[in-house]
């Protein structure tokens, strides 16, 4: 063995910023050193010192398909060869648009970005250029990537602008974002009748996974859509997460609510860096060329990236594949369910797809305060419990974990074993 995770931890914090180049990996909700990975293949990753964990991160979402899918890898392979980036059209651009409006049914353009983060603040400034409208409405506990309008939380009262929830970000811009509890129709109500005619958008995840995963109430997202609608706001979905996961169709097609704008990133693009926003024409071509809002990026809609998407969207796309996805996920979470029961820790999970929740409480929490209230404790010492059984889970207690096609029915069996050991030990 040449190196450590220990090692390597102090090496990257002498050079990257906490030695981690997007926050959450640091390990900071659940203390420890990070995980090095040297390769990923199938359901399972390598860490630097040889050591195999069953992966519930799935690069927090895109390996739907397991990693290293060979059918993924002779694609980017092939594109590879013929060149890393153009900065001029390809056809795959178009290929995998037509692929997201064949799924979508309000999706009658696509524009690609490099990230989710650029395509949730893309999104916003279209809504705002099509509507001529500054204000926003977003839920708390609702993450859009890093967009300065984004990080916003809640002020102080309810109907109060919001705030800052990152430094650097000013009061200034802060105050065009709304933000109301997700599953409380009444808190958006309320924003548009102290904010008339001034709404441009509400963006919200339609099935949250960045507050752990929340299921939408019965009623909530419709009510979102008839509000929008009779306000004159654009209703955004940020399916970055939930697209291609909880279904091919995403969170829309569970609930059968229409946004007027999509946003999509990690699955489709298949572990390549992508995003994506759809929606109407009439929206979409506001968007420059052709319209006044403006939007841009050097590898937007980058060869390798849009060859990993195609490629994951054809293992994905065939009859079944979500059925069977689903059908596995819950075999796994019921497995993990007994064993809370068994342990007699106040314990649940639940799924949708191959979106899945494990939280320190006894129901699973339907409200962004109820997500906070957790055992966190016990979270933190059942995770480094897991990770010594070789499970890998993500690193905190208000994300969403991840399955994928190639997790077996032994993986299934050995995690729920080994939550059974976890447990009873933090019981
Ligand atoms: C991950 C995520 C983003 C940000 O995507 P990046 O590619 O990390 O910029 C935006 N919205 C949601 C819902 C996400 O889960």
């Amino acid at each position: 063995m040449t190196t450590s995770n220990e090692q390597e931890f102090s090496r990257a914090r002498k050079v990257l910023v906490g030695g981690v180049n997007s926050a959450v990996r640091a390990f900071r909700a659940v203390g420890g050193t990070p995980r090095f990975i040297a390769r990923a293949e199938g359901a399972y990753m390598w860490d630097v010192e040889g050591k195999r964990y069953i992966d519930y991160l799935g690069s927090w979402g895109p390996m739907i398909a397991g990693h290293s899918h060979p059918h993924v890898i002779q694609a980017v392979q092939q594109a590879a060869v013929r060149g890393l980036s153009y900065g001029a059209p390809n056809v795959m651009e178009s290929e995998l648009a037509e692929r997201l409006c064949a799924i979508f049914p309000q999706v009658e353009r696509v524009r690609f970005t490099s990230s989710g983060t650029e395509a949730a603040m893309s999104a916003i400034r279209l809504a705002r250029g099509y509507t001529k409208r500054d204000r926003i409405i977003k839920f708390e506990g609702c993450y859009h990537g890093t967009a300065d309008s984004l990080l916003v939380k809640a002020g102080s009262g309810a109907l109060a602008f919001g705030t800052p929830s990152s430094a650097g970000v000013p009061a200034d811009l802060a105050q065009h974002t709304l933000v109301a509890q997700f599953n409380d129709l009444a808190s958006v109500e309320a924003l548009f009748a102290a904010h008339p005619d001034s709404v441009a958008c509400v963006m919200v995840e339609p099935m949250p996974g960045n507050m752990n995963l929340i299921r939408p109430a019965a009623g909530f997202l419709e009510g979102l859509r008839e509000l929008c609608t009779r306000h004159g706001a654009l209703l955004i979905f940020d399916e970055v997460m939930s697209g291609f996961r909880v279904a091919l169709g995403g969170a829309q097609e569970v609930v059968g609510v229409q946004p007027d704008m999509s946003a999509f990133g990690k699955v489709i693009g298949g572990g390549m860096p992508v995003g994506a926003i759809g929606g109407p024409a009439a929206i979409m071509e506001m968007m420059a060329p052709l319209g006044p809002v403006y939007q841009a990026g050097t590898l937007s809609g980058n060869p390798i990236a849009m060859a990993a998407g195609l490629a994951t969207l054809d293992l994905i796309s065939g009859p079944g594949f979500f059925d069977t996805l689903h059908r596995s996920c819950a075999q796994l979470v019921d497995g993990l369910n007994a064993a809370g029961r068994e342990a007699g820790v106040a314990f649940s999970a639940q799924h949708q797809g191959g979106m899945a929740g494990l939280y320190f409480r006894a129901t699973p929490p339907t409200s962004f305060s109820e997500a906070q209230q957790q055992d966190l404790e016990r979270f933190k010492r059942f995770y480094h419990l897991m990770l010594a059984e070789g499970v890998y889970l993500p690193p905190s207690p208000v994300e969403a974990f991840f399955f994928s096609s190639v997790h077996s029915d032994d993986d299934i069996a050995h995690t729920v074993s080994a939550a059974r050991r976890s447990l009873d030990a933090v019981a």
